[in-house]
């Protein structure tokens, strides 16, 4: 089949790939004339495991191409998937759909092919019964087009296996022919097993968006039990193992830590609390206002344990950063925690030096005030306090006996929960993490 993915951002790229890497003829559109350039010579402009692999071999065999033309994707393709960023707005907690819009606006009055729009972004319940009224009359009379929403669940540092093996496909659709085309398009995956959940757009929708709250709501849960262990000398990993023995809890996201960030569960439960009020049941999801503060407060309270580690105030305090991306195993730092902080104690005064895996160029664009570190050795070194709050396998890796050597102060924070306490502590480090006792 002919596809155009338009927007190749985290999704966009990886559903362009992949699509291609199964068989399908591709196009990837975006108005980011930078990024259609390096895509278009096999270069992955972000970092995603598996994609430059996939990009390299599709882009080679002439399978997959990039264009900047929307008049280019309308003459091209049988399925046009939308993959543009849905934001917050500034101005308020809903979601900004003028790339959807102009997406829409842009292609519709060109297209001249029988095709399906199918929505990928995650957009507010009933989106794609408005886009498709929109189309309807943009598209050239006798064109036959219509739309359907299938939004997209990969995670980052995970996104190529999620797409080639999700766990599960929904296809929210208005008429039994766009949902034969979706089944031909994934007709691999089903193949191979994986559920397919055939419904209405506004259904689809909202699967998205329950999704993203469910899991954001867990992390909260955890992260509200590790304020209350804080104040009982409780220790909340423990606690989360025990909770995550009982088969109708699970383990999973019950990690207890500085808390979500990133471009999606932030903007999306926002999102979900104000479309649920211009439908006039935000009472049903107001709980979600409550996680996301809790969320948040993390952050404060890391930078509150922060402070008082280094004696009650950071002013002329030397802090090593561990961490700048929202999550391992990407380069994203979108509504990151680990940003938040660091940038929280430099205005308090802290001589901030960062380090992240994959994630510098990212934070140095957003926090050009810091200084960067090229290893973990010299954002260590002289450090008053090192804080880990990016949970990178190879922090795990960390010597604490050989850092010592640069880290004479020997006090971290573990905003993560994820270092081993004890072998920290064995190395003579004072060693704090969020939710875990301290021994006298
Ligand atoms: P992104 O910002 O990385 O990518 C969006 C891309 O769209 C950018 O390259 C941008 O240049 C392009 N774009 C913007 N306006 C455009 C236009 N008018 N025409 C063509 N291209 C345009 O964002 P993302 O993380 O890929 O997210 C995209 C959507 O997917 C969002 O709705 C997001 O909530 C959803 N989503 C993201 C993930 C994820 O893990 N990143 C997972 C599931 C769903």
């Amino acid at each position: 089949m002919r596809l155009t993915v338009i927007g190749t951002g985290y999704l966009g790229a990886v559903h362009a790939a992949c699509m291609a890497d199964i068989g399908h003829e591709v196009l990837g559109v975006d108005i980011d004339a930078e990024k259609i350039a390096a895509l278009s010579e096999g270069r992955v402009p972000i970092y995603e495991p598996g994609l430059q692999e996939i990009l390299g071999r599709t882009v080679g065999s002439g399978r997959l191409r990039f264009t900047t033309s929307l008049g280019e994707a309308a003459e091209f393709g049988d399925v046009h998937f939308v993959c543009v960023s849905t934001p917050q707005r500034r101005d308020s907690p809903a979601c900004d759909l003028r790339a959807v819009d102009a997406v829409v606006e842009g292609l519709a009055p060109r297209l001249r092919r029988r095709c399906l729009i199918v929505g990928k972004s995650t957009v507010p319940v009933g989106t794609t019964a408005r886009l498709s009224t929109r189309v309807q009359e943009l598209a050239p009379e006798g064109t036959d087009v219509e739309v359907a929403w299938n939004p997209e669940f990969l995670r980052e540092g995970y996104a190529v296996q999620d797409t080639l093996r999700p766990e599960r496909l929904v296809a929210g659709v208005m008429s039994p022919r766009a949902d034969h085309i979706l089944r031909e398009v994934y007709a691999p995956m089903l193949s191979d097993g994986v559920p397919y959940i055939s419904t209405d757009p506004a259904t689809a929708e909202l699967v998205k968006v329950a999704a993203n709250s469910f899991l954001a709501t867990k992390i909260s849960f955890i992260n509200a039990l590790a304020e209350v262990c804080d104040a009982t000398g409780a220790d909340v990993t423990t606690l989360a193992d025990a909770l995550g023995y009982d088969s109708r809890i699970g383990r999973r996201f019950l990690s207890a830590g500085l808390g979500f960030g990133g471009g999606c569960l932030p903007k999306d439960i926002r999102a979900f609390r104000a479309r649920a009020e211009e439908l006039g049941v935000g009472g049903a999801v107001s709980f979600l206002r409550e996680i996301d503060e809790i969320n948040t407060r993390q952050r404060q309270r890391t930078v509150d344990i922060a402070r008082e580690m280094v004696g009650g105030g950071f002013t002329g305090r030397r802090v090593a950063v561990l961490g700048a991306t929202f999550k391992p195993d990407s380069d994203d730092v979108r509504d990151s925690p680990a940003l938040a902080v660091a940038a929280a104690i430099h205005r308090e005064g802290a001589e901030v030096r960062l380090h992240d895996p994959e994630g510098m160029d990212n934070a140095r664009a957003v926090l050009p005030q810091l200084a960067y570190a090229p290893d973990v050795e010299k954002a260590c070194d002289g450090a008053d306090l090192v804080l880990h709050l990016t949970e990178w396998a190879a922090y795990r890796r960390i010597d604490p006996a050989a850092l010592a050597a640069v880290t004479p102060a020997r006090k971290i924070l573990d905003a993560r929960n994820t270092l081993d306490a004890a072998l920290w502590r064995s190395a003579g480090w004072t060693f704090r993490a969020l939710g875990r006792p301290t021994p006298p």
